[in-house]
């Protein structure tokens, strides 16, 4: 399910200011945070998907296809603590 490229929290901080000069970090990184522990509690998209953490940092809460019109997040970036692996946990008892 997860074909976004993984990246952990603090890297895709850094890259996100250097691509988005003013963006203020401590605010994006208050943001980010937010939609990961939201994402990882279960919130979904309006039209019932996951949430993609990365893009609704910065456009509100709602999934990769919602955000970008574009269905495949291959290449795309999601932070590797939001793994979608809440489902396998149910299932198996382990993580990822
Ligand atoms: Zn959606």
């Amino acid at each position: 399910m997860s074909l976004f490229k993984l990246i952990s929290f603090d890297e895709y901080v850094a890259r996100h200011l250097k691509a988005n000069k003013d963006v203020n970090e401590r605010d994006f990184r208050k943001r980010l945070r937010e939609t990961v522990a939201a994402k990882n509690s279960g919130c979904l998209c309006g039209c019932g998907n996951p949430i993609w953490a990365v893009g609704s940092a910065v456009a509100g809460h709602m999934c990769f296809s919602c955000i970008t019109g574009e269905s495949d997040p291959s290449g795309d970036f999601e932070i590797d603590e939001t793994l979608e692996r809440s489902r396998h946990e149910d299932k198996s008892g382990h993580e990822r």
